[in-house]
């Protein structure tokens, strides 16, 4: 914790403005920082359209940047500028909610030099660049009518040739790994340009001449994806020129890790921590293993192998489960038992006038194997529904998998997937961010909180006597709690320690209870991403620490209700810009 403010301290402007340091002139200095975040964030997204578009602004939908030297030195000019004007601020002379954006702002320009100058990764990442990606959300989106996204799409496809052309000149020995991903990502990018962009064209309101150079248009995007791919398969993969590690090291490990969690650990106490914590679960299992086996085991020999004994209870708890058919049935009928215990043991004070809509997910969005996942509305269209989506088992799947799939989201596990992903977790999560009014905390919203949050909600949950204190339903929780624990060990493991597929399988099957293809899964991602898979455990062991700091200090007086709603009050910011305010 004290080497992250040390660094935070060291970019404050050495003499603070003096006519914004007196309190009457304190919500001058909140308007004039108002102003310039709203101009950073105007500049950025004519600057990143793409990042616009994620995040509900539609202004330049029709701009496709080229990922050239000169767009890189726009960019550099940007965060330069925008440094020097936050230079000029005086923290102390802002409210707490500006005193965060400032810190969040200053982290994210700070990344924004380290990543372009000293990861970068726009060299080896050649899944950095894929047109086709961003054309599809464009034509499943709803924000603008049909005619007008086949414009933008239009506008962005005459420019894919030369996009392409400056994704080749970048790339200068990259990962075999990310040189794959790439060839796998843009020929679904390829797809994407195809008969459903056809048939939308032909059903639009566009004139002849309108619709024949789109079409047009998407024919040389499609020849400038095919040229890349090939590139990418002959000129790279099979020339031999795809010869990085992955593997990014300690030193870029450590310092992505504390740009992108920001959190008052080090990736290093983070690593110990974890490997404690397992320790911890396994020693929680074993025990109630133990209690659940005369139950689930009965006239069966006690295994000598703790880890046997525990995978042998686990077994017998996944048989029951939903019905294929009935998933999402079983999901949305858990949301109002949420809701209702939530209220019942006044864990915090929910919004109804925000209810959380269940559907099954629209088909755009299915085939990833995610079960569940929350739809929250962008930053610019806060009006809108939230969604959880929950995804039906495809019908095509053999009775084999559909079974493995069930008993992974068992009736046990699926509350703890529910409590995570909707009440109290990421839903209500979303609810209290969207009343702090940030664009900059939703925009640069930190990942170590929200799924740190997510995760901590579960425990709350079991803590207040969610499932009656049952040892299923915690030993079911520790198995849970365990794979993000072990997500962050095998995260460094594998980028800083060079740990092979062979062996994360082996912790994660074996002291993760995880089944084989999970583990290889989880092997895949990490080769692809770096410190993200650390955000879950970072987070909930941040939380969890605040928690029992104040808890400490307060004694009796501590409110479960009133921690949560402070706690959730700031917004998504870094855990320990939030423990600052609440200290
Ligand atoms: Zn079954
Ligand atoms: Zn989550």
């Amino acid at each position: 914790m004290k080497l992250r403010y040390l660094l935070l301290l060291a970019w404050l402007p050495a003499c603070t403005d003096p006519a914004t340091t007196a309190s009457t002139a304190a919500p001058a200095a909140d308007a004039r920082f108002d102003h310039f975040k709203n101009q950073l964030l105007l500049e950025l997204w004519r600057l990143e359209p793409d990042f616009a578009l994620s995040q509900g602004f539609h202004k330049y939908d029709s701009l496709l940047v080229i990922p050239d030297a000169g767009q890189r030195e726009r960019e550099a000019a940007f965060v330069a500028a925008k440094q020097h004007s936050l230079a000029g601020f005086g923290l102390d002379s802002l409210s707490a909610g500006n005193q965060t954006d400032y810190r969040i702002l200053q982290n994210e320009l700070t990344a924004r030099r380290w990543r372009a100058d000293t990861l970068r990764e726009w060299q080896w990442n050649p899944a950095a660049y894929n047109v086709g990606a961003t054309v599809g959300e464009l034509l499943n989106g709803r924000h603008h009518p049909l005619a007008r996204r086949l414009r933008n799409i239009s506008d962005r496809l005459a420019l894919a040739p030369a996009y392409y052309a400056a994704a080749r000149a970048n790339l200068d020995n990259p990962t075999p790994e990310h040189t794959q991903l790439g060839i796998e990502q843009n020929k679904g990018g390829f797809d994407v340009l195809g008969a459903g962009l056809r048939d939308s064209v032909q059903s639009s309101s566009l004139t002849r001449a309108e619709q024949a150079r789109l079409m047009e248009r998407a024919g040389a995007a499609r020849a400038a994806i095919e040229g890349y791919v090939e590139f990418l398969r002959r000129g790279v993969l099979a020339a031999g020129r795809a010869r990085r590690s992955f593997r990014i090291g300690q030193a870029l490990f450590d310092r992505k890790f504390a740009l992108e969690i920001q959190s008052g650990y080090s990736a290093g106490q983070v690593l110990a921590l974890a490997q404690q914590h397992k320790r911890d679960l396994l020693l929680d299992m074993s025990q109630r293993a133990r209690r659940l086996w005369p139950r689930y085991r009965a006239g069966q020999p006690l295994p000598a192998d703790t880890l046997v004994l525990i995978r042998q209870v686990i077994d017998k708890l996944t048989l029951k489960h939903p019905l294929r058919t009935g998933f999402v049935a079983a999901i949305k009928a858990q949301i109002p038992v949420l809701s209702r215990f939530v209220d019942a043991h006044q864990l915090l004070t929910q919004d109804p006038g925000k209810p959380l809509v269940v559907r099954e997910t629209p088909l755009y969005m299915r085939g990833s194997g995610a079960g569940a996942s929350v739809s929250a509305p962008g930053p610019y269209d806060k009006s809108a529904d939230t969604f959880y989506n929950v995804e039906p088992l495809p019908a095509d799947w053999p009775a084999a998998r559909a079974e493995s799939y069930l008993r992974e989201y068992n009736d046990y596990t699926l509350q703890i997937l529910n409590i995570h992903e909707a009440i109290p977790g990421h839903y209500t999560q979303l609810v209290y961010a969207n009343r702090s009014p940030s664009l900059v905390k939703s925009v640069f919203g930190n990942g170590a909180m929200v799924e740190g949050w997510a995760v901590f909600s579960e425990k709350v949950m079991l803590d207040a006597g969610y499932g009656n204190n049952s040892d299923e339903l915690w030993l079911l929780w520790d198995k849970w709690n365990l794979r993000s624990t072990l997500n962050a060990i095998a995260d460094q493991r594998i980028q800083t320690q060079g740990a092979r597929e062979a062996d994360i399988v082996a912790l994660l099957t074996r002291e993760g209870f995880q089944e084989e293809a999970e583990a290889r899964g989880k092997w895949h991602r990490a080769t692809l991403s770096q410190v993200q898979l650390s955000s879950y455990f970072t987070g909930y062991t941040e939380i969890t620490a605040l928690r029992d700091e104040i808890r400490r200090r307060e004694g009796a007086k501590f409110s479960v209700k009133k921690f949560n709603e402070q706690f959730l009050s700031y917004g998504s910011a870094p855990v320990p810009y939030i423990a600052r305010l609440m200290r």
